[in-house]
């Protein structure tokens, strides 16, 4: 149990970098990587140089983990970024930004992107008044995301307000705890994403 409950840490040791996927422990000195910061395993304190396609894979493996996406999942954003006008590195991440349990997250409505995803898949919130339980939902600008009336006693998102209550919503989103809700103000652009990435390795990565 314990080694599952560390699984989410092993993942940000792996990477070397803090990737926030456990809610509030992140942010307290029981944080594995304050801790313990080299790699899992029996071999984890030897540092070893990655070739090309290593690094590469561990951009890619790093992004999904940060926003809790599986592998065809990911490749479908990709396809989809690859076809839009721009870079698709920015694209991909802005993608996976505009996911609605991503926006939740954002927003201070769950302390993790797992407990939004779990809190979507349980119908607690509307995307411009309309319940969406999809996670994968991709939000628009200008689009609306309110906790559902049935849900407004829901003590995860209670204490998460609480938790998220002196942390600034991101600067593309307004957000209004005493209403419950939070409006899209323009979509993330790169600047606005916080994940320690080289997203070109990814493009580099896919397009072998
Ligand atoms: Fe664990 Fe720290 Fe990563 Fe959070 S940021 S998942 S506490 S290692």
């Amino acid at each position: 149990m314990s080694r599952y409950k560390d699984e989410q840490c092993r993942i940000c040791r792996r990477e070397g970098q803090k990737l926030f996927l456990k809610g509030e422990r992140c942010y307290t000195d029981k944080c594995s990587i304050n801790r313990r910061n080299y790699a899992p395993g029996q071999n984890g304190q030897k540092k070893s140089k990655l070739s090309e396609y290593g690094t590469q894979l561990r951009e890619k493996q790093k992004t999904k983990s940060f926003y809790g996406v599986g592998e065809k999942q990911f490749r479908k954003y990709f396809d989809m970024a690859s076809k839009n006008k721009g870079k698709t590195g920015e694209i991909l991440l802005q993608l996976l930004e505009s996911r609605l349990d991503n926006v939740v997250y954002r927003l201070g409505f769950a302390t993790s992107r797992t407990q939004a995803r779990m809190l979507v898949t349980h119908g607690a919130f509307d995307v411009n008044g309309k319940k969406v339980n999809i996670p994968s939902y991709i939000i628009k600008e200008g689009d609306v995301i309110s906790v559902r009336e049935i849900k407004k006693d829901n003590g995860a998102i209670k204490h998460a307000i609480e938790v998220n209550s002196a942390r600034p919503a991101p600067t593309w989103l307004e957000r209004d705890f005493e209403k419950l809700s939070g409006k899209v103000v323009r979509l993330a652009g790169r600047e606005d994403i916080d994940l320690p990435v080289e997203e070109h390795l990814i493009v580099e990565l896919y397009s072998k």
